[in-house]
C-alpha cells in the first residue's frame, strides 16, 4: 500500500527574481517550468492517494502567474477541501493575484526575515523599494482576506537579532510566523544558543500579547503523513523538501519518481528509500513530528554526500531542532488550543 503523503509541494518554476542566501532550493535551474505532461501524471497518481495539503512554490510562482493560476484552479477543482498555499517572496503581487487566491481559498505564505536590514541582507538582488513592496503585499493580502502565514528564516549571521526581527514582523501585523533556522547553514553551538535565547524571548512576547497563533508550531507537531511529494520543475519527485538543498548529484540519488517520463511509476531508488523510511518509523512508538521526519530525510542525503563540514553543521542543526521542538511541545502543553 502507498504510504500516506504529507505535503504535495509543487515547484512550478525554477525562476526567481532574487537570490536568497538561505534559499532551501539552492540548486535550481532557471530554465525549467513544470510541464503539463508532468502535471497530468501527478493528478492521475494523486487520485489514488488519500487526504493531502498542497503547496505551490518555486522559484517565484508569481513570475509564471498564468501557470500558477491554472494549477490553483485545477487543484481546487479536484480537491475542494484541501489545504492549498502559495509560497512567495511578495515582490510581484498584484491585486488580481489576491482576488484569485481568495476565490480559490488559497493561503499566501510570505518569506520575510524581519526588518528592512534583515530582508536586504538575506535577499541578494532585492530591488530598491523591495522591502516596502513586500510589506505592501502583506498588508494587501490581509485587507483582501487572504489566509496569510509568514516564514522568518534565521541564519547564523542574523541570529543575534532573532527577537528584534520577530518584533518587526509583529509590527507589520504578520501572524502564523514560522521561525525557522536556515537549513544547511553553518550552525555551531554558539549560534544555536543565540537562536534558543531569541526564540524564548519571542515566545515571551507572544505570551505577553496574549494572542494565539503568532508563532507557527506546525513543524513540531506529528506529521500528517510519512512522505512528501516534492515535484521539481523538471517533473522529478523527491520524498521530502530537505533533499532540495543538496547538490544535484546527491539529490538525484533520492528521486523516487519522474513524472515527465513515467506515469506514477516508482523508480528503483524508491525501494531503498521507503525501506529506510519504514525502518526509521518503526523505531519509536510516539508519532514523528514533521521536523524529525525532515531531519531523517536530510540525514540520508548527508550520508550520501559525505561532506564532513556539512555533516558537522547538520549535527548541530538537528540538536537545535530538537530543542526547538521541546520548547514548542512544552508551550503547547501549557497552553492547549
Ligand atoms: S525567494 Fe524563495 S525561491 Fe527565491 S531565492 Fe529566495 S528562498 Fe529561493
Amino acid at each position: 500500500m502507498l504510504p500516506a503523503i504529507d505535503h504535495v509541494w509543487i515547484f512550478i518554476t525554477g525562476r526567481c527574481n532574487v537570490r536568497c542566501e538561505h534559499c532551501f532550493f539552492a540548486h535550481k535551474s532557471e530554465r525549467l517550468r513544470l510541464s503539463s505532461r508532468s502535471q497530468d501524471a501527478l493528478f492521475r497518481f494523486l487520485s489514488a492517494a488519500g487526504k493531502k495539503q498542497f503547496i505551490i512554490s518555486g522559484g517565484e510562482p508569481f513570475m509564471v502567474w498564468p501557470a500558477t493560476r491554472a494549477l490553483l484552479l485545477r487543484i481546487r477543482q479536484a480537491y475542494p477541501q484541501a489545504y492549498l498555499s502559495v509560497q512567495s517572496n511578495g515582490l510581484m503581487m498584484k491585486p488580481g493575484h489576491l482576488v484569485t487566491l481568495k476565490s480559490m481559498r488559497a493561503n499566501l505564505e510570505l518569506g520575510i526575515d524581519g526588518d528592512e536590514a534583515a530582508v536586504a541582507a538575506s535577499r541578494r538582488g532585492l530591488p530598491r523599494g523591495g522591502f516596502q513592496r513586500l510589506c505592501a503585499s502583506l498588508s494587501a493580502a490581509r485587507t483582501a482576506g487572504v489566509g496569510l502565514s509568514t516564514t522568518m528564516t534565521v541564519t547564523p549571521q542574523n541570529v543575534a537579532n532573532l527577537s528584534d526581527n520577530f518584533m518587526a514582523l509583529l509590527g507589520l501585523r504578520a501572524r502564523a510566523i514560522e521561525i525557522h533556522p536556515a537549513f544547511m547553514a553553518q550552525w555551531r553551538r554558539a549560534e544555536s544558543r543565540l537562536f534558543l535565547q531569541g526564540y524564548r524571548r519571542a515566545l515571551a512576547s507572544e505570551l505577553r500579547m496574549g494572542e494565539r497563533g503568532l508563532i507557527s508550531r506546525e513543524y513540531s507537531l506529528p506529521a500528517k503523513g510519512v512522505w512528501d511529494m516534492v515535484i521539481l520543475p523538471d517533473g522529478k519527485v523527491l520524498a521530502n523538501w530537505t533533499f532540495l538543498s543538496f547538490p544535484e548529484h546527491v539529490r538525484e540519488q533520492f528521486v523516487v519518481m519522474d513524472l515527465s517520463k513515467r506515469d506514477g511509476e516508482f523508480l528503483p531508488a524508491a525501494k531503498s528509500y521507503f525501506s529506510a523510511l519504514r525502518k526509521f518509523l518503526g523505531q519509536g512508538s510516539a508519532p514523528v513530528s514533521y521536523r524529525r521526519l525532515s531531519n531523517f530525510n536530510a540525514s540520508l542525503a548527508i550520508s550520501a554526500w559525505g561532506n564532513p563540514q556539512s555533516g558537522r553543521c547538520f549535527k548541530e542543526y538537528v540538536r537545535l531542532c530538537d530543542e526547538i521542538e521541546q520548547i514548542d511541545l512544552a508551550t503547547i502543553r501549557r497552553r492547549p488550543a
